[in-house]
């Protein structure tokens, strides 16, 4: 008898770990962005020199992105934030990401943005060692999102473009909805809030991600 339970355990352990393998799960990295620039190579050139190319700092999660060791100063009517990171590589144009709270300093009124839909935002000037820029648009508050491959969508059993809503446990935790799923092949799994969103929950870069689907 006493054989014959040693047995069936083992073979249950045997049955619930072939089943935990078969069984994968993705967790979603959380990243927490400061406020940031993105630049133009002119826009470089204007505020850091002729000829002048950014030099990397650290890579970021997305694959190619990184943060430069070069900031710039953002000039407002009624305020000045100084260095803010510029990030890597330079862009076709130039793209300011602020905080909400940057822009009551700022005395500005920046919308709510997905990272490159720049259509009607507005502008703001940049200070560099060697200059200064007015960009006449590229002002946003970067909207909170998701980057993921197209497999990582499948798993999560959604599609670009789609908003969702995420969930945080902890003592000041709660819920953020309207998160954009953004796909591309050559993203890396990482959910996107800015610093403001983070500190708002009690947020670390180890805080648990949880997607709830909006429909
Ligand atoms: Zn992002």
């Amino acid at each position: 008898m006493g054989n014959y339970e040693q047995v069936l355990s083992l073979l249950m352990e045997v049955v619930s770990g072939a089943g935990k393998a078969e069984k994968e799960t993705r967790s979603i990295p959380l990243g927490i962005s400061n406020r940031h620039v993105h630049l133009s190579q002119a826009d470089v050139e204007t505020l850091f020199g002729a000829g002048y190319t950014l030099s990397k700092m650290r890579d970021l999660s997305q694959p190619g992105q990184y943060a430069c060791n070069e900031t710039v100063t953002v000039c407002g009517p009624k305020g000045a934030i100084e260095k803010v990171r510029v990030l890597g590589p330079v862009r076709r144009q130039s793209q300011v990401e602020i905080m909400r709270g940057d822009c009551f300093k700022l005395g500005v009124k920046a919308p709510v943005r997905l990272s490159g839909e720049l259509e009607g935002t507005p502008g703001i000037t940049l200070v560099g060692p060697k200059g200064s820029v007015y960009i006449t648009s590229g002002l946003m508050v970067a909207q909170r999102h998701i980057h993921m491959t197209p497999d990582d969508a499948l798993y999560f059993g959604v599609t670009n473009g789609e908003m969702v809503s995420i969930q945080f446990d902890g003592l000041r935790g709660g819920g953020y909805n309207q998160v954009a799923i953004r796909v591309s092949s050559d993203a890396a799994l990482d959910c996107h809030i800015d610093v403001e969103e983070a500190n708002a929950m009690d947020l670390t870069s180890a805080s648990v991600v949880t997607i709830i689907k909006n429909r």
